[in-house]
């Protein structure tokens, strides 16, 4: 058995589009061009990347899209008015806040400043609070690209056996979360889980978001198991180039659909940042008229 390549790159092709129409109509209706607005402050080269890839693909579906580089010198004072400032302005809809931040900066101060309406990324108690009680709430981008994932494939979910490999903030709390909304029966995995292998064995859909070149191989999966690899690395090989936490040849041989990286939930993340902030103009919107 092969199992079905998951592209992620098409996906995201048909999102952007769904993107495209919805900002246009948004436009037409409210004569408001909805803004993103990326906080970056001092910032290392990959947030520098980040920040443009965000920016470029806001652009690229019509939002306005808006760059704040502040000096690593940056007070925390400085830092609360610019996002208060953002808070209060009727047009920016989504506040995204690069990190790392500068050791003098708390995330805790950013967390708990960005309103929730605006918190696009996710990352604040009140968003995490949320979606942990099953309220409406943005989720991190990340772990809301899976869900989307296993949404346009049609993956039942209802009663299945996932397994998560993470617990991170990022990925695997909030995506244990969303798969046990959807009825899904739920494992967490980390770095101290006994038996990965026993336990991924018996996942009817499996995770992988570890952090760590090729760890889970063929024999950690159970046959048509749908595979979807958010695992980032470099090659280990040393050619160049990323590879995800699946070893992908091997593990196409058991499963039932899988993600390639790179093209599988990397192209979906930074869209699905935008349906959110698209999801909260449309109910400022609402909230407006009522
Ligand atoms: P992280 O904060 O380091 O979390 C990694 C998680 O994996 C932790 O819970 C860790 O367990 C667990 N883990 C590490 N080694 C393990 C092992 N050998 N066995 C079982 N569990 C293990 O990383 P992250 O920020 O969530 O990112 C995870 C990966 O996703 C990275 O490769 C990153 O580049 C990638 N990523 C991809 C996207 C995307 O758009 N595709 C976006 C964000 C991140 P402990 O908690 O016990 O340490």
């Amino acid at each position: 058995m092969t199992a079905q390549t998951i592209d992620g790159k098409a996906m995201a092709a048909e999102l952007r589009a769904e993107l495209r129409s919805d900002v246009a109509k948004y436009i037409q209706q409210q004569g408001l061009t909805p803004e993103v607005v990326v906080v970056r402050v001092g910032g290392d080269t990959a947030s520098g990347v980040y920040s443009k890839a965000i920016l470029r693909a806001a652009e690229n579906v019509g939002l306005a899209a808006r760059l704040e580089q502040l000096p690593t010198r940056t007070s925390a004072g400085e830092l609360q008015e610019l996002l208060q400032q953002l808070n209060a302005s009727g047009q920016t809809r989504g506040v995204i806040v690069q990190m790392p931040l500068p050791g003098h900066l708390s995330q805790q101060m950013v967390a708990d400043t960005v309103v929730a309406e605006k918190d696009i990324d996710g990352i604040s108690p009140r968003s995490a609070g949320n979606l942990f009680l099953g309220l409406p709430s943005f989720l991190p981008a990340t772990a809301a690209a899976v869900m989307e994932i296993l949404e346009r494939t049609h993956t039942p979910l209802d009663g299945k056996r996932a397994i998560v490999i993470s617990r991170s903030n990022v990925v695997g709390k909030p995506l244990a979360m969303m798969l046990l909304q959807k009825h899904a029966t739920v494992t967490v995995c980390h770095s101290r889980t006994n038996d990965l292998a026993a336990l991924t064995r018996q996942a009817d859909i499996l995770v992988a978001a570890a952090g760590r070149a090729h760890m889970v191989t063929g024999e950690m999966v159970k046959p048509g198991a749908t595979v979807i690899d958010v695992g980032i690395n470099e090659n280990p090989n040393g050619s160049g180039g990323i590879v995800g936490d699946v070893d992908f040849a091997s593990v196409q041989q058991v499963a039932g659909a899988i993600t390639p990286v790179p093209g599988g939930v990397g192209p979906l993340t930074n869209l699905l940042l935008l349906k959110q902030c698209m999801q909260g103009a449309w109910e400022a919107a609402a909230v407006a008229i009522s």
